[in-house]
């Protein structure tokens, strides 16, 4: 490898940078368009979670890199994951039956 050609994708401008190798690093922008107005997102799009998975709406958990969780590693999205399942389980469980019924609709 000699170089990298990239185009800015705002300026439609092509660069070129002459190095010997990369590190590619990708994924640092979450899909979370279609969730605004809903559940609150940080400034960077993240979902904002507690330490509970517990979202910004009560019932609705969220776990993995598309929440403020610092870092994004696959054992800390798995751990989240089993997190924010056993929340919900945490949260139906207080709930009255007909509420239950409820939240399953
Ligand atoms: C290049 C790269 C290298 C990495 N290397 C490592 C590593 O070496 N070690 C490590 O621990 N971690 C690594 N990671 C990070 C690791 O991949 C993530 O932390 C982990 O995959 C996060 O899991 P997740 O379930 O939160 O998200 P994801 O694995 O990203 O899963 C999200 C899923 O949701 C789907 N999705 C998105 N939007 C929608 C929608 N609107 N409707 C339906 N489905 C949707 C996506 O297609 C995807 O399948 C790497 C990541 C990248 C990008």
């Amino acid at each position: 490898m000699v170089a990298l050609s990239y185009r800015d994708r705002q300026s439609e401008e092509t660069h070129r940078v002459a190095l010997e190798g990369i590190f590619v690093q990708i994924g640092l922008v979450p899909n979370t368009e279609w969730l605004k107005g809903g559940v609150d997102l940080s400034p960077r799009g993240e979902i904002e979670i507690d330490g509970r998975g517990q979202t910004s709406i009560p019932g609705v958990f969220a776990a993995g890199d598309a929440t403020t969780v610092p870092f994004k590693q696959i054992i800390i999205a798995a751990g989240d994951g089993s997190k924010a399942a056993l929340s919900a389980f945490d949260y139906l469980i207080r709930l009255a039956p007909v509420e239950v019924q409820q939240a399953a609709e």
